[in-house]
């Protein structure tokens, strides 16, 4: 690899590893980055961390740009394996395919809360119009992660090659441009433009929800912000009427498991378990707070943050784009959820691991 090469590569760790620590921008092994590099596309491997891209040695994978584009023409799902000087298999992110159709060198893709808390209302361009004036930016309108969502970022990028900034609906956000540094510049000014004040929530009744989760296998979650689920009521009307996008599926399963604080934990846990096949990972304890399993996992912990973030940033009254019960059903089949569990993180079970498990 020539030194230019090299120093590519190391600027895309530097950025993947600042943008991966901020919460509102990627939460646990969502998001993900490349830059293409002499006909290879180097790419964050499926399970990884943006947040930990600077000390882990096999971060990126590089992948042959004909090879997946042959693929997308063939429309045949790209799967590759690629064996690190370890020895180690890894698999390059979900998103390769939409990487690989960007036609710019540096693309970084993340689940911003700012972006998702308008790319989930019916009205989202229109504002986006407002905020994003004067930049080339585009929306897409919600579809499957991989092959779909690759046709058609290609398809927008054909009509209007001068776009640097993808609003994906009811998913996120996607900036590119000549190398990482520059990509990652049009991030921050783009979040600048898009940032909402989140509305600030009543304090959790603390000694309720542990008279709840008392000699049970539940307990408060360590991070503050999260009680804003269920404390703020309007985050609770959105959330009791669909879900909003698919990470909040895939981790948390097809609807936000509501407990009366009247009932024990687990009574409710099992009745839920069978209506929806799967523990739940957290109950909404009506409005004073909420509890989560003894066993929430760290990434878990994080897609919740993440949740409460965007809740907490759409207006009250906003007309909101819910996934479909047909996104929803492809979002939790069982071959996307494999796949989608190995990118969006390696190192915990997700709702339909719990389910099984
Ligand atoms: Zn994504």
């Amino acid at each position: 690899m020539s030194g230019t090469s090299h120093s590519e590569i190391q600027a895309l760790i530097d950025v993947s590893a600042r943008i991966g620590r901020d919460p509102l921008l990627v939460q646990a092994g969502s998001g993900n980055t490349s830059v293409k590099l002499d006909g290879v596309l180097w790419i964050k491997a499926s399970g990884k961390w943006l947040a930990h891209a600077a000390r882990e040695e096999e971060f990126l994978v590089p992948v042959d740009l004909v090879e997946i584009r042959s693929c997308i023409q063939r429309k045949t799902e790209f799967v590759a394996q690629y064996t690190s000087p370890s020895g180690r298999t890894l698999a390059p992110s979900i998103e390769t395919a939409m990487h690989a159709v960007v036609p710019r060198p540096a693309t970084i893709h993340v689940h911003s809360v700012n972006a998702i808390a308008w790319a989930v209302r019916e009205d989202g361009p229109a504002h986006l119009a407002d905020r994003l004036a004067g930049l080339r930016w585009r929306w897409i309108p919600y579809v499957g992660s991989g092959q779909p969502l690759a046709r058609e970022v290609e398809k927008t990028f054909s009509n209007f090659p001068e776009t640097e900034i993808l609003v994906l609906g009811n998913h996120g956000l996607v900036v590119c441009g000549e190398d990482a540094g520059t990509a990652e510049k049009l991030l921050l000014r783009v979040e600048k433009l898009l940032a909402i004040e989140p509305r600030r929530a009543p304090d959790p009744d603390r000694a309720l929800l542990r008279r709840v989760a008392r000699g049970s296998d539940w307990c408060l979650p360590d991070l503050e912000a999260v009680h804003a689920l269920s404390t703020d009521a309007i985050s609770r009307t959105i959330l009791a009427e669909g879900i909003l996008y698919p990470c909040q599926a895939i981790f948390f399963g097809p609807s936000t498991p509501v407990l009366a604080s009247s009932l024990p934990v687990s009574d409710a846990s099992e009745r839920h378990e069978f209506c929806h096949g799967a523990r739940p990972r957290f109950f909404l304890v009506e409005g004073n707070g909420i509890i989560v399993s003894e066993s929430i996992t760290r990434a878990e912990r994080e897609i919740l943050r993440g949740l409460a973030e965007v809740v907490r940033r759409i207006d009250v009254g906003a007309s909101i784009r819910y996934l479909t019960q047909g996104e929803l059903t492809s979002v939790l089949s069982a071959e996307t959820y494999r796949y989608r569990g190995l990118v969006e993180n390696s190192e915990c079970a997700t709702w339909k691991e719990a389910a099984s498990a």
